[in-house]
């Protein structure tokens, strides 16, 4: 075994900077290592609140390995036929789908948060003895008719019938109470700091009337919406798609609509919760269909819409993290009670058997740190760090469906090309913030089910997705709790391309929870305040989900060049299989969704069963 260590080694292991690391060699020493790492009985991660998401714990063993820390390679302590890591959807997927071929297979699967599901995140509430569930990340099954054919199986497997969700999802409610989306304008790009309600709702005229733009900037804000024009009249179809595809929906606005500058300054971060980037960076072509149809583009653009005709209803309460419990039910079923999509939303789940006794096991805490082949190359070694200890674990076959970009940290062996390849895919930063209210009286009374604050911390604040589910009703009346969604993602006006998620990154793993709960309350304040909600007394508690590393790169934007082949593309040299490593994540489809997580995890463990 290649357990030799040098002085060098041992002190570099001993200087990490989060505690003290004993290293395995030494165990064999000091004697055998601890091997319990199932989970206390009442360890219940959905229901803490505070900072969550890549919790504090999470990151850090990561981050220190990215920074140059190692951790070397030591005798095994455990065999399993596969090791995946990363528990969230497409780990889970891949391991289902390996299991299903070979259900006598021992296989781990790591993760280093405190849950499984990866963004796929439950946060539970109580208030008053009631729970409430809302969605730390991955929110919805967007658009199952476009999912691949393996993931729509996979889906149905897991028991889950899409067309449930049209009884579930109460798609008249807040319509039928006539609530709608209302506008805060900031006071640096208009007159005053002002909330404006019935966006789309009342006459345009009525509502630039009542907002603190400049007459021009008023009706030209009427114009946009209202004026039935084609803006590139001498151009075929082909010839507009080809040059709005080109053009940013900024620069459409600014120079083809002509449009004020306070217009642009409404719409400027209006895409920031799907794209994380400003409208000056996302060709026309793409925000078509954005939020129900961006104004200014129908009349010159054939529809092409992401999501066509189908609604945005397939959600649980917790979001995709339902489809991950359902595939841990597949896997574990001890640990997840009940047998269908329904009863999934309620069930408790036994963190404590996760990785107990069964032949598929989920590990949390852990941070997979190296990734080799052994010696000969019939097996692969996998060292991880947990509770500041490292342990070696050997596996036939390996499946990471972690975030792309690390694996080059983890994986000394892989060709030039192909570390090229998976550092090419920048995560997304963003934050998911859940605010927990004992009523939402001041939203019916403004007519809000949504706000957008056109330059703030926070983009927006919306009331939660109608949809009751099982035992699990979502409550109606303005008189009772709800689970308020936030969105924050940082905007650098002056930083360009991906870069500037990089530094989102580093300002959100900078930001202390005080200050997501300062924003959260004077940006409620401010829009709800005159309704009377007051966030000193209104607020219960704060979830602030955390993604410094979050939506897969988005290779839609303006900036993304003209790959000659799809054999070409970044994602898909870095995807490819090396041995007994294969590669999965939804990064390995460079799309910030569920079906390209479920079909990679599927493609990774076909590769896998074929060898
Ligand atoms: C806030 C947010 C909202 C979203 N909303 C939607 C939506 O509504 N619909 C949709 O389809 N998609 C949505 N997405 C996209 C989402 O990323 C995918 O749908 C899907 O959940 C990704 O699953 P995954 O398994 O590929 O990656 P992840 O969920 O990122 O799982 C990878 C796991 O690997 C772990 N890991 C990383 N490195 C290591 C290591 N060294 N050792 C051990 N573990 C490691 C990670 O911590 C993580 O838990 C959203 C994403 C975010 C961040």
């Amino acid at each position: 075994m290649n357990g030799k260590i040098s002085r060098r080694d041992f002190l570099n292991g001993t200087q990490i900077a989060i505690g003290t690391s004993i290293l395995s060699p030494f165990q064999s020493v000091l004697g055998s290592p601890n091997l319990e790492f199932s989970l206390a009985d009442d360890y219940y991660p959905p229901s803490l609140t505070g900072l969550r998401g890549s919790h504090d714990g999470s990151w850090e063993v990561m981050h220190s390995r990215v920074l140059g820390k190692k951790w070397p390679t030591t005798s095994y302590e455990e065999k399993y036929d596969l090791a995946v890591v990363g528990a969230g959807i497409s780990g889970l997927t891949a391991a289902y789908h390996y299991q299903k071929k070979h259900p006598q297979a021992k296989i781990l699967v790591i993760d280093n948060h405190d849950d499984f599901g990866g963004h796929a995140k439950r946060n539970e509430f109580n208030i008053n003895g009631e729970m409430r569930i809302g969605y730390g990340g991955t929110e919805a099954i967007d658009t199952p008719s476009s999912y691949s054919s393996e993931a729509k199986e996979l889906i149905k497997e897991i028991g889950i019938d899409v067309e449930k969700f049209y009884e579930a999802y109460d798609q008249s409610l807040y319509s039928s109470m006539d609530l709608g989306k209302g506008i805060v304008f900031d006071n640096q790009s208009f007159s005053e700091q002002k909330l404006v309600t019935g966006y789309n709702k009342i006459p345009w005229e009525e509502f630039a009337a009542n907002s603190p733009m400049n007459e021009k900037a008023k009706s030209d804000l009427v114009r946009l919406w209202t004026e039935k024009k084609d803006y590139l009249p001498v151009l075929s179809d082909e010839e507009k798609h080809n040059l709005l595809s080109k053009v940013s929906y900024y620069d459409f606005l600014k120079d083809y609509v002509k449009v004020d500058q306070q217009v642009l300054e409404i719409f400027r971060r209006w895409g920031m919760s799907f794209w994380v980037v400003g409208i000056d960076e996302v060709p026309a072509t793409s925000i078509q269909s954005y939020d129900g149809g961006m104004p200014g583009l129908n009349q010159t653009l054939k529809r092409s819409g992401y999501r066509g005709d189908e609604p945005y209803i397939f959600h649980f309460p917790d979001g995709n993290a339902s489809v991950a419990r359902l595939l841990v039910r597949k896997l574990i079923p001890e640990a997840v009670p009940g047998s269908s999509m329904e009863d999934v939303v309620l069930a408790k789940v036994n963190y404590a058997l996760l990785d107990k006794n069964s032949l598929t096991r989920i590990r949390l805490n852990s941070t997979v740190v190296n990734v080799s082949h052994n010696q000969d190359s019939s097996a692969v070694d996998l060292t991880y760090v947990r509770n500041y200890q490292a342990h070696t674990i050997r596996a036939e076959k390996c499946i990471l469906a972690c975030y792309n970009s690390a694996i080059p940290y983890l994986c000394s062996e892989l060709p030039k090309k192909q570390v090229e390849g998976l550092k090419y895919n920048i995560k997304v930063p963003l934050t998911y913030t859940k605010v927990m209210i004992p009523n939402w009286r001041a939203f019916a009374e403004l007519g809000l089910d949504f706000v957008y604050y056109t330059n703030d911390f926070f983009k927006q604040v919306e009331l939660d997705y109608p949809v009751s589910i099982g035992g699990y009703k979502f409550n109606k009346s303005p008189n009772d709790p709800m689970v308020l969604h936030m969105c924050h993602s940082h905007h650098s006006i002056d930083i360009k391309g991906p870069d500037q998620w990089k530094e989102g990154r580093r300002r959100l793993l900078s930001t202390p929870f005080s200050v997501f709960e300062d924003h959260v309350k004077s940006q409620l304040d401010q829009a709800l305040g005159k309704a009377g909600f007051d966030a000193g007394k209104d607020i219960t508690a704060i979830t602030v989900n955390r993604w410094p590393h979050g939506y897969s790169y988005s290779n839609d934007l303006l900036w993304e060049p003209d790959w000659p082949s799809e054999e070409s593309k970044p994602w898909v040299i870095g995807r490819q299989q090396f041995g007994r490593i294969a590669i999965a994540n939804s990064d390995a489809g460079a799309a910030a969704d569920t079906n390209s997580a479920i079909t990679h995890g599927i493609r990774a463990a076909n590769e896998m069963l074929a060898i």
